[in-house]
């Protein structure tokens, strides 16, 4: 009955086609008038995920919430943040007076040492990210008909084509991308401007921050996201490409099975 419900519900959402056209018309659009777009279109099916690494995630929060839309608010704990983060995120909530859901891997960091040996973030770093943040995501996004993400079409090579609004297949969603056409600048001014809080590791030379083990201060005039898997070829979690887990991995193919399996 359940699943009936949703799929009635879904027929009267735009579908791939509509959503393209749409994103199309918006590239012209705030980035709040897109929230509104996303709020009226989705209402309770829509959810948003925030890191509490980057400016881009607090902006729409901020946005959010001067504008009293509602989305579902989450973020993913992989059990390797900063500690400045957790605290960080724990002073958001209080700010804004929100309910921000903190969404965990089925596997402690302890249980993964245990399956796959210690610091597997230096030896398959996206095996990692698969079990601390891909599996958790899909958790998360599960039942909800659209996901807002702040990523920007600036920040990595694969982010260069992102749409403002897009069919997320990996996750099963729309996926709305306000900040798409965004630059660093925009971001810093919307900061400045509306006093928005960002994570206090960006002032000691962090321009972008995901887990701890695998993100470093960025000296003047490096990319922002140079401290990201630094060395390493990786530049992205997985959570806005599938390329990082789906070709990058296939050797593990069989402990991710069992570990869907597990959580059955
Ligand atoms: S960013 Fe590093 S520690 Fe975090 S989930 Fe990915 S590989 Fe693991």
């Amino acid at each position: 009955m359940e699943n009936r419900l949703s799929e009635f519900r879904r027929r009267r959402l735009p579908d791939q086609d509509k959503l393209a056209r749409i994103s199309r018309e918006l590239e012209g659009a705030a980035a709040e008038e897109i929230l509104d777009w996303a709020a009226d279109t989705y209402g309770y099916g829509l959810t948003m995920s925030a890191s509490f690494g980057g400016a881009e995630g607090m902006v729409l929060l901020d946005m959010l919430w001067r504008r009293g839309r509602y989305a579902r608010v989450f973020t993913l704990d992989t059990g390797f943040l900063f500690r400045e983060t957790v605290k960080f995120r724990e002073e958001v909530v209080e700010r804004y007076g929100m309910d921000i859901e903190v969404v965990r891997p089925g596997l402690s960091v302890v249980d993964q040492a245990r399956q796959f040996g210690d610091e597997l973030y230096n030896k398959n770093p996206d095996l990692c990210c698969y079990i601390r943040k891909v599996e958790p995501q899909r958790r998360a996004l599960d039942g909800y008909d659209a996901w807002i993400a702040g990523i920007r079409r600036g920040q990595t090579a694969q982010r260069a084509n992102t749409p403002i609004a897009g069919w997320e297949d990996d996750f099963d969603v729309a996926k709305i991308a306000p900040l798409a056409r965004w630059t660093t600048e925009q971001v810093q001014d919307y900061v400045r401007e509306h006093d928005v809080p960002t994570n206090p590791l960006r002032e000691q030379g962090y321009k972008s921050i995901g887990c701890e083990p695998c993100t470093r201060k960025v000296a003047e005039g490096e990319d922002t996201r140079a401290g990201r898997w630094s060395g390493q070829e990786k530049t992205e979690c997985g959570l806005h490409s599938r390329s990082t887990w789906l070709t990058r991995i296939p050797a593990e193919k069989s402990h991710l099975l069992k570990l869907e399996e597990d959580e059955k």
